[in-house]
């Protein structure tokens, strides 16, 4: 770990603040005017008239000119080209959303654990990542082609990106992190689901 911060203390921020503020409140802390049914114009691409539309409960936001959607901690991200992190402590400052501050007690636990629990946590990293990996790529297809599972890929994307990066940069703590396993364990089910319910029309490698 490079920093000092925890994966579990970014995923608690990322809650935190959406929860805290909605997607329109943020297009508009950016000075956007969002309309009356929910149409603003798009800062991603040069657009002329209203092409994004900001959804109401927590949806997110999604232009259907460019392509750009997502949650709003990434529509701050990718306003300010910063970081989900940079962007989420923004919101959290600018909304005044209090945030918890990472502790340090849960280091020292995990500092005594075991070889075991390391090959555990190996099985565990290779698993989580692929189930993830397949979720995401059947996300993203979904908000492409627009389809039924268009708000679960606008909802889920940007966390699905989210628990990658904690997997890759510190998996132990995601491993320790028991909410964050079932998580996994339920975007498991969820891709088994998602390919019963489409008829299994393709196999799932890796
Ligand atoms: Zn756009």
């Amino acid at each position: 770990m490079k920093e000092s911060r925890s994966c579990n203390y970014d995923l608690e921020l990322y809650r935190k603040v959406r929860e805290g503020v909605s997607m329109q409140q943020v297009v508009e802390y950016f000075g956007l005017k969002v309309n009356k049914k929910g149409w603003c114009t798009c800062p991603f691409h040069a657009d002329k008239k209203p092409s994004l539309k900001v959804y109401p409960n927590g949806k997110g936001y999604y232009c259907f000119s460019c392509g750009a959607g997502g949650d709003l901690i990434k529509f701050a991200a990718q306003y300010q080209n910063v970081s989900n992190y940079e962007a989420a402590k923004g919101l959290a400052a600018a909304f005044q959303i209090p945030i918890q501050e990472p502790v340090t007690y849960r280091e020292k636990r995990e500092a005594a654990l075991t070889r075991k629990r390391r090959q555990e946590l190996s099985v565990f990293q290779r698993r989580a990542k692929m189930w993830l990996m397949v979720y995401r790529s059947l996300l993203c297809e979904a908000i492409r082609e627009q389809g039924e599972h268009f708000w679960e890929g606008l909802g889920s994307l940007t966390y699905v990106d989210y628990l990658l990066d904690c997997l890759e940069q510190c998996p132990e703590k995601v491993y320790a992190d028991k909410k964050v396993v079932k998580k996994i364990g339920e975007v498991e089910r969820r891709v088994i689901g998602w390919y019963s319910s489409t008829g299994g029309y393709r196999a799932i490698s890796g």
